[in-house]
């Protein structure tokens, strides 16, 4: 039997996150420098990227060596890839049951029944405001009512759906509670993400940063709510109002997550990475078993040992 591949604070991998391309049909604020009419902002390439063959040997790869419980596919934006629903079969074929999708739900109602079909097991939707103004300060599109039908949509299918919401101070945390409400409505879990130093906001995320503290204290206000206990590797804290509704907050930041962090990032182009705090890319394109877990220790090596310290790399390209 191999050896389990773990580090001194005994975190293994068993969580493997995909981008699969790194190009977005939205100009998020925080994915993306410049003005929305710029493309060259917020479309880039290097080298060839995966097709859906390749990326399933790579998953098969780790798999084999790994024995993951989920994968999640992102970018980028996953619904652009256009073989996704075949990838998702794909994976389960090789034995992971577990494949989750993040995206920013503008094209999801079209292809929702297809990834039924293929086996989702959940979807998660970034959705940063509820109100359309707010929506196109944040992502510098007029979309909100695709994606919004899309959500509708996979729900309608039985898929679950949670909705991701970054707050940035001054920007969109006037839409707190708008937010939290639409997902109540719909008995949808919400989380809300504090802002991460990644890509242009590294060295300068402080002037938005909205704080754990400060988005409880807000939905304190109309929704009072008491912690749930955290579960192991979960980048998020709980907690479940009165009415039984619950929300999250991924405080990167506030409450660190580091220490028991079980993720791996695999790029489009068949780079991995241990860590979002780490923009150097290690290739397991060409690696043999033995240097497959060279590699795997070298990513392991860069998860950071208390927090998070980001990295001038966009999550466009490392994958959210
Ligand atoms: N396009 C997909 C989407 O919008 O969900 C998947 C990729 S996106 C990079 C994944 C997640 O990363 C989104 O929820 C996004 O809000 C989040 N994200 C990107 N940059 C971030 C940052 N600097 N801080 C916090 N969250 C960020």
């Amino acid at each position: 039997m191999m050896t389990e591949i773990k580090d001194n604070f005994d975190r293994t991998f068993k969580t493997l996150r995909v981008s699969l391309l790194n190009t977005c049909n939205l100009a998020c604020v925080y994915c993306c420098f410049g003005n929305e009419d710029s493309k060259e902002n917020y479309r880039s390439s290097k080298g060839q990227m995966l097709t859906a063959d390749e990326l399933l040997k790579l998953i098969a790869k780790l798999h084999e060596r790994l024995d993951l419980d989920v994968v999640r596919l992102t970018g980028g934006e996953p619904l652009l890839y256009k073989q996704l629903p075949e990838l998702v079969s794909g994976i389960r074929a090789i034995g992971i049951n577990d494949v989750k999708l993040t995206t920013n739900g503008l094209l999801l109602e079209n292809i929702a029944p297809a990834l039924k079909a293929a086996g989702i097991s959940s979807i998660n939707v970034s959705l940063d405001a509820i109100e359309p103004e707010v929506y196109h300060l944040m992502s510098r599109r007029h979309d909100l009512s695709r994606t919004l039908k899309g959500i509708e949509a996979a729900h309608r299918l039985g898929i679950e759906v949670k909705i991701n919401s970054v707050v940035m101070k001054g920007l969109n945390d006037s839409q707190i509670l708008p937010l939290l409400a639409y997902a109540f409505q719909r008995k949808m879990k919400i989380r809300f993400l504090e802002i991460m130093a990644m890509g242009h906001l590294h060295g300068s995320a402080d002037k938005h940063f909205f704080s754990q503290e400060e988005i409880l204290s807000r939905i304190d206000t109309h929704y009072p709510a008491s912690p749930l206990p955290r579960k192991s590797s979960s980048t998020s804290n709980y907690w479940q109002t009165a009415d039984g509704n619950v929300f999250g907050i991924v405080a990167n930041e506030s409450e660190p997550f580091c220490s028991d962090c079980n993720r791996l990032r695999l790029d489009a182009y068949g780079n991995i990475y241990g860590c979002l705090s780490s923009n150097s890319p290690i290739s397991i394109l060409e690696t043999d078993p033995q240097r497959l877990d060279d590699s795997l220790r070298e990513a392991l090596a860069q998860k950071q040992s208390i927090k998070f310290t980001g990295s001038t790399l966009s999550m466009l390209h490392i994958g959210g």
